[in-house]
């Protein structure tokens, strides 16, 4: 094998995994290598095993779950089905599609430091790190907010904000704007960007709202039955499986190679016309 340029944060080695009660493994021999400050954008059908392989990196999968389960896991040097999703939390923080069903407090304050609060850390760590995390996801202003009067954009940044006080080295978010507008969808997935660009986290995410995010993806990882049937860089991925953002969709009929990931990029072919296709176009 060759040697790696970076040293993997997450490791998942030939992992089967089979829901309780269910017959066909949600996961199948399935592996992945996640390196350091990575964007790793997920995406597939329905049931294509998306949200399992992110609740395995962070414990639920099989704490929560049950089911039965062979292979390894490596997270940050961590063993998390040994240790559960309690103590993965200070390495893998997890937000999930509704911002709601993860609030305990009535005011942003008090919800961010819950998790602080629960971990046993002194008060003035605790008042740092809030600072921190609102500064990071830019939401200063909400801290004195009831929980229930903020959109869900302020909302899902608050669930981000509120996991980055336990100082994870990985984000892993499951469909995290499948609630929002798309208004609210934007801040969030541009806060993301953020925080990966700005402060090296790495980030998993598996989203549908493709076109926020492709263009800063590292990789993409295309699931299909349980496996990583497609993994590479976003134009190689978009190139070869059938989900993609509009543009990109658009980019693909008319043949235009580098295939564009942003407005920006697809400029140049829409000026030079519709007879354009670009270098070495094989379509
Ligand atoms: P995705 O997130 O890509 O939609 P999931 O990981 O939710 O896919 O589902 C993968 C497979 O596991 C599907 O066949 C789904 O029905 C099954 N599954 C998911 N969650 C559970 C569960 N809690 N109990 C039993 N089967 C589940
Ligand atoms: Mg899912």
């Amino acid at each position: 094998m060759e040697p790696r340029a970076h040293p993997a944060i997450i490791s998942i080695e030939n992992v089967t995994y089979t829901y309780p009660g269910t017959s066909q493994p949600a996961l199948k021999d399935f592996s992945l290598h996640v390196e350091e400050g990575e964007f790793l954008l997920v995406v597939g059908a329905s049931g294509a095993g998306k949200s399992t392989m992110l609740r395995l990196v962070n414990g639920l999968v099989p704490h929560f779950y049950g089911g039965e389960l062979s292979g390894g896991v490596q997270v940050a040097g961590r063993d998390p089905v040994e240790v559960g999703p309690g103590e993965m939390s200070d390495t893998a923080g997890m937000v999930f599609q509704d911002p709601e069903a993860q609030f305990v407090a009535e005011v942003v304050e008090d919800e961010m430091a819950f998790a602080m609060e629960n971990a046993g850390l002194p008060l003035n760590v605790m008042r740092r790190r809030v600072e921190e995390a609102l500064h990071a996801l830019g939401i200063e202003h909400l801290r004195g907010r009831r929980v229930n009067t903020l959109s869900g954009g302020e909302k899902q940044r608050v669930a981000i904000a509120s996991v980055l006080t336990l100082q994870p080295q990985v984000l892993v978010l499951d469909e995290p704007t499948s609630q929002l507008d798309p208004q609210s969808a934007e801040e969030v997935l541009d806060a993301l960007v953020k925080l990966n660009k700005d402060l090296g986290l790495t980030v998993i995410l598996s989203e549908h709202r493709l076109e926020r995010v492709v263009q800063h993806a590292d990789r993409i990882v295309y699931m299909e039955q349980g496996r990583p049937a497609v993994i590479g860089e976003p134009r190689e991925v978009l190139a070869t499986i059938p989900l993609a953002p509009p543009l990109v969709q658009v980019g693909k009929l008319m043949g235009w190679t580098p295939l564009p990931l942003s407005i920006k990029e697809a400029r140049k072919f829409a000026r030079a016309g519709p007879g354009v296709r670009g270098q070495g176009s094989g379509v």
